[in-house]
């Protein structure tokens, strides 16, 4: 579903990812792990095409992302098909970014009602289906300010499923909230992994890795230094630099 090769992103003289490959089937939950500055966010952000790739390439669910081939040159894609492409493409962030003056419900109709011209009425319908999908039916009337930090991360991902994307990208979802938060937030990823929908979590939480990944990768200094089933690399990690930086996390 999402097929990473070869890829590099540069900001200036630093060069950030260097050489990145990874493939993700189709329902497959890859979960990232890695220390500060070593590429996590950018990786996500590149393949979601916020970030523009120096070299490689990057396809999901079969379309090369950002670019068009022509013979064996890229063309950058209009702005206008990036944005189709980044409508696939579901991105949950740390910091929610809900709209404020909208409720729950509202900022869950608002990408299917401007974006994919949904009528109102059936945007409202999936929008009340998706908030009591991530427990929050009780709440869709509330505006941002009157939710936890959970519920409005749990709005913001149901904000992003309304797009009906082909794969999610998570980015430290759970690193904002009061610890007693997090887990209502794993439990709608959990879920949502379940269900079937192909995830790219960047995560430390390591008992989320274990049990709902099926596949961990720590990347340090914009390379993937080692990767496997979650539950070898965290118990059996092969490189010092796993072994240092899960001695600092466990
Ligand atoms: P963290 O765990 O702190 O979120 P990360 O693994 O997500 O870290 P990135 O955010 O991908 O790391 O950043 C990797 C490196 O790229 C860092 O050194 C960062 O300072 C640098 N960087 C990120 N974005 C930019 C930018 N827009 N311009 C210049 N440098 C950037
Ligand atoms: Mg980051």
């Amino acid at each position: 579903m999402v097929r990473i090769q070869s890829v590099r992103k540069r900001y200036g003289s630093l060069e950030v990812l260097k050489g990145v490959s990874l493939d993700v089937p189709e329902g497959g939950v890859v979960c990232v792990v890695g220390p500060s500055g070593s590429g996590k966010s950018t990786l996500l952000r590149c393949v979601n095409r916020l970030e523009t790739i120096d070299s490689g390439r990057i396809w999901v669910d079969g379309r090369l992302i950002g670019f068009r081939e022509h013979g064996d040159r890229l063309h950058l894609l209009r702005p206008d098909e990036l944005c189709e492409q980044r409508q696939k493409i579901g991105m949950v962030f740390q910091r929610f970014h809900l709209f404020p003056h909208m409720t729950a419900l509202q900022n869950v109709m608002e990408g299917p009602r401007t974006v994919l011209r949904a009528s109102r009425a059936a945007a409202a319908r999936q929008a009340g289906e998706l908030l009591e999908r991530v427990g929050l039916a009780d709440r869709a009337h509330h505006y941002p300010a009157q939710l936890s930090g959970g519920q409005q991360q749990r709005v913001a991902i149901a904000r992003s499923l309304a797009m009906n994307p082909k794969v999610m990208l998570f980015d430290e979802p759970t690193s904002a909230l009061d610890p007693e938060l997090v887990q209502e937030v794993l439990a709608v990823m959990r879920d949502l992994a379940a269900s079937g929908m192909t995830m790219i979590v960047v995560t430390h939480e390591m008992g989320f890795a274990r049990e709902a990944g099926d596949h961990l990768v720590f990347i340090d200094d914009g390379v993937i230094v080692e990767e496997g089933p979650p539950r070898e690399v965290l118990s059996r990690p092969r490189h010092e630099r796993t072994r240092a930086f899960l001695g600092q996390v466990l």
